[in-house]
């Protein structure tokens, strides 16, 4: 079974966790009044493009049934080893 190590609960089995997709996306700024300038390209890319990368990959977990926080963490996408996990916003938390 694989542990996830969620920054407030510490390690639980993954069945208590939903993947969120790749972390560090940022909605572009003031989209409510850009949204008529950006191109369907650029939106496009802003909400479907995302790495497919091999190897270390940050990205967003909710500890769905727990304490239902958002996480970022650190994982190997070789290896599926956790390498850390952290709070949304902090900057570095390692196991
Ligand atoms: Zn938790």
């Amino acid at each position: 079974m694989l542990l996830i190590r969620c920054p407030w609960c510490g390690e639980r089995a993954e069945s208590e966790f939903t993947y969120g997709g790749e972390a560090g996306i940022a909605r572009p700024v003031d989209a409510a009044v850009q949204e008529s300038r950006l191109t369907d390209a650029q939106w496009g890319d802003y909400l479907f493009m995302r790495t497919n990368s091999c190897g270390p990959f940050r990205e967003l977990w909710l500890h769905a049934h727990g304490c239902r926080r958002w996480f970022e963490a650190e994982r190997d996408t070789r290896t599926y080893v956790f390498k850390s996990t952290r709070p949304l916003g902090a900057l570095e938390d390692p196991l």
